[in-house]
């Protein structure tokens, strides 16, 4: 018999991830994140992104019903989880792990007549927005921070997604929400000062709400140039993430 959305995330867990669950194509299709780049056409998303510039259409949007979406563990003293690296497939270790859970899963359901496939890590690229898609699948909430929050994990992972051709029933949505009462120690920690909202803010959703997104950005392209050059790791900023009391591993 083929297996259920329950157990389908327990496999997931036992294959090593953190957390997991499922959002219908349907409903992903529906956030204003997919709406964006559907009217933005995939022009205006550079991530920065160190990868190949090519642009791959999103297969996940025509090819699959489901989406598992996955989220490891990125402690904070292991940095070098995230480094971009030459020659490590996916570009970090942290994507590799990633990507083997997924390649596994599918050869698992697979075995059940179940056709899935790995989605790449940027929109661009043919990925999905992977937060908001992890908010659908009922993995955690996106804070003050602007990341997606994690029971147990605060903002400290990493997440990808595996797209199912068969069709599994979406997860259920968490009321997990550490975020009121907080002080907010990670909008002060940010060299960018890329937040404006405050502790306590209630209404911190949306792109444009409080948040700069090309300050950060400007960061990554600082991180980029000191580190890149041969044989060097490229470390992004962590610290809105690190900051972040809610990290317990
Ligand atoms: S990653 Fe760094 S630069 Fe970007 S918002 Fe967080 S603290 Fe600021
Ligand atoms: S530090 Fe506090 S306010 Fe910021 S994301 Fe974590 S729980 Fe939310």
């Amino acid at each position: 018999m083929s297996p259920d959305t329950k157990e389908l995330v327990a496999k997931a867990l036992d294959l090593g991830a953190f957390a997991a669950g499922v959002v219908s194509v349907e409903d992903m299709l529906e956030t204003s994140s997919s709406q964006y780049v559907r009217e933005k056409a995939l022009a205006d998303l550079d991530l920065g992104s160190v990868g190949p510039d090519k642009k791959a259409a999103p297969h996940w949007r025509n090819k699959a019903l489901s989406l598992l979406i996955l989220a490891v563990a990125h402690p904070k003293d292991e940095p070098q989880l995230d480094y971009w690296e030459e020659g490590v497939r996916g570009g970090t270790r942290g994507n590799k792990i990633l990507i083997t859970i997924n390649q596994k899963l599918g050869q698992w359901l697979m075995g059940f007549g179940i056709n899935s496939f790995d989605v790449p890590y940027y929109p661009e690229k043919g990925g999905l927005y992977l937060k908001d898609a992890a908010v659908l699948a009922g993995l955690g909430v996106i804070g003050l921070n602007n990341l997606l929050l994690i029971p147990g994990l605060g903002a400290a992972h990493r997440l990808r997604a595996l797209a199912l051709k068969s069709e599994f029933v979406t997860s259920p949505a968490t009321d997990y929400n550490p975020c009121p009462g907080c002080p907010a120690p990670c909008l002060k920690a940010c060299p960018e000062k890329a937040f404006t909202r405050k502790a306590g803010d209630s209404s911190h959703s949306g792109p444009q709400s409080g948040y700069k997104r090309e300050l950060c950005h400007l960061q990554m392209q600082k991180n980029i140039k000191k580190n890149s050059g041969k044989g060097k790791a490229i470390r992004f900023c962590r610290r809105c993430e690190e900051a972040c009391p809610e990290a317990k591993v």
